[in-house]
């Protein structure tokens, strides 16, 4: 392995595969004649973090469907790496993105006619025809076309000879609550949505697509042509809700659980002796309460360690949970390791994922700093190198 940092991320490509390969099984028809459901590993902001373009080659190889992009330039830096599966811009775009969008033939979440327009003007004038999907609001106020203003839209697009509609979508506000029936609410929606529409004679696209991890996971009925998961490919669980769900589901289905894909590492820099009733960090938010053996880690909230976190964290060392203690700076904070047995300077750390015994997940750090874990990982910084392995 090549010289890094000491601060790292250690991203597990084979539980990103393995992970992809239990939602393939869980997806899977009931029977051999229901059509396979479709799916589209959202790779969003960096992939939450581990890296878009690695993800995306790791999710390509296994045979994804779509990839999920979240904004025109993280579609274009695909593109640019040499992925040539279907893209969707799950977060739309302005009409002056149309050039790059259709030079790049990246498909965009579409909701007004203004855009469709915009886009099929510019898809002409390059001699495209530009996939689109449409997002129908169900509830959850964000980007999408209310159902009744679905079939005005539709017409519009009908009449737009360079574009396709590819999809009809919608997202769920709601699928890891625990109170179902906003869920069911929007599935129901949608649902009658569709029906409405063919009512009224409009073709079927080839493609609905409506669940995020939760709702793939805690309501099947969802899934429908395609799923869009994003999570749980990296490992981790939107809300402690899912736990059984998936604990169930995989029992069920004889898989091996879902396993985090990245490991937050780092090393001790310094190690130092500390006498009782010393002040540590910043702001002396922490006095030790006896003499004590203080460790110095290179990481801090610039590499996206929350500084809420403060006095409020374990990390790993030599397998054992460690408290960190005083105020998280921006590059380093401290460790109380007075009861780590030989402690060494140099030696690994672990803020999450596993060492020896132990365990860190995601989840805990954002139970603890009054997150979810899609922000924790989000949130590791540019200056820490992704180390991978898999
Ligand atoms: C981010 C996103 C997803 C993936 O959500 P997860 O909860 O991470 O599975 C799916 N659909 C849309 C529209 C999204 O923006």
């Amino acid at each position: 392995m090549a010289h890094h940092r000491a601060t790292f991320a250690e991203i597990n490509l084979k539980a990103f595969k393995h992970n992809l390969q239990n939602l393939k099984t869980i997806t899977e028809p009931a029977t051999v004649l229901g059509p396979a459901t479709g799916i589209m590993a959202v790779i969003k902001a960096d992939a939450y973090g581990h890296g878009a373009i690695p993800c995306a080659k790791a999710a390509v190889d296994s045979g994804v469907d779509y990839l999920g992009a979240g904004i025109i330039e993280e579609g274009i830096e695909l593109r640019e790496n040499g992925i040539t599966e279907p893209i969707l811009i799950l977060g739309s775009i302005f009409p002056d993105e149309v050039a790059d969008l259709v030079r790049h033939d990246l498909a965009t979440i579409l909701c007004t006619p203004h855009l469709a327009q915009a886009l099929a003007k510019e898809a002409e004038k390059q001699g495209k025809t530009m996939n689109v999907h449409i997002k129908v609001d169900t509830g959850m106020n964000r980007l999408g076309v209310l159902p009744e203003n679905l079939l005005p839209l539709i017409k519009t697009i009908s009449n737009l000879r360079a574009l396709k509609i590819e999809a009809l979508s919608t997202h769920f506000s709601s699928a890891d609550d625990e109170d179902t029936s906003i869920t069911t609410q929007q599935i129901e929606l949608f649902q009658k949505t569709l029906i409405d529409l063919q009512k009224a004679g409009v073709t079927m696209p080839a493609l609905t697509h409506l669940a995020n991890t939760s709702a793939l996971l805690r309501f099947p009925e969802s899934r429908s042509k395609m799923v869009r998961p994003g999570l749980i490919l990296y490992g981790a669980l939107p809300s402690p809700i899912l736990k059984p769900v998936v604990e169930e589901i995989c029992q069920k289905e004889n898989l091996q659980n879902f396993q985090p894909v990245m490991q937050w590492k780092s090393k001790i820099i310094l190690l130092k002796s500390v006498q009782k009733c010393q002040p540590l960090s910043y702001s002396r938010k922490h006095f030790t309460q006896r003499d004590s053996l203080i460790a110095t880690l290179p990481i801090g909230y610039a590499d996206g360690l929350n500084r809420n976190l403060s006095n409020n964290m374990e990390v790993l060392i030599k397998g054992k949970r460690a408290p960190q203690v005083g105020t998280i700076c921006m590059d380093m904070i401290l460790i109380d390791v007075t009861e780590v047995p030989d402690v060494q300077m140099g030696d690994e750390v672990v803020i999450f994922g596993k060492q020896g015994e132990e365990e860190i997940q995601v989840e805990e750090l954002a139970k603890k700093s009054n997150t979810i874990p899609y922000e924790i990982l989000c949130n590791v910084g540019k200056r820490v190198p992704r180390v991978y392995n898999g």
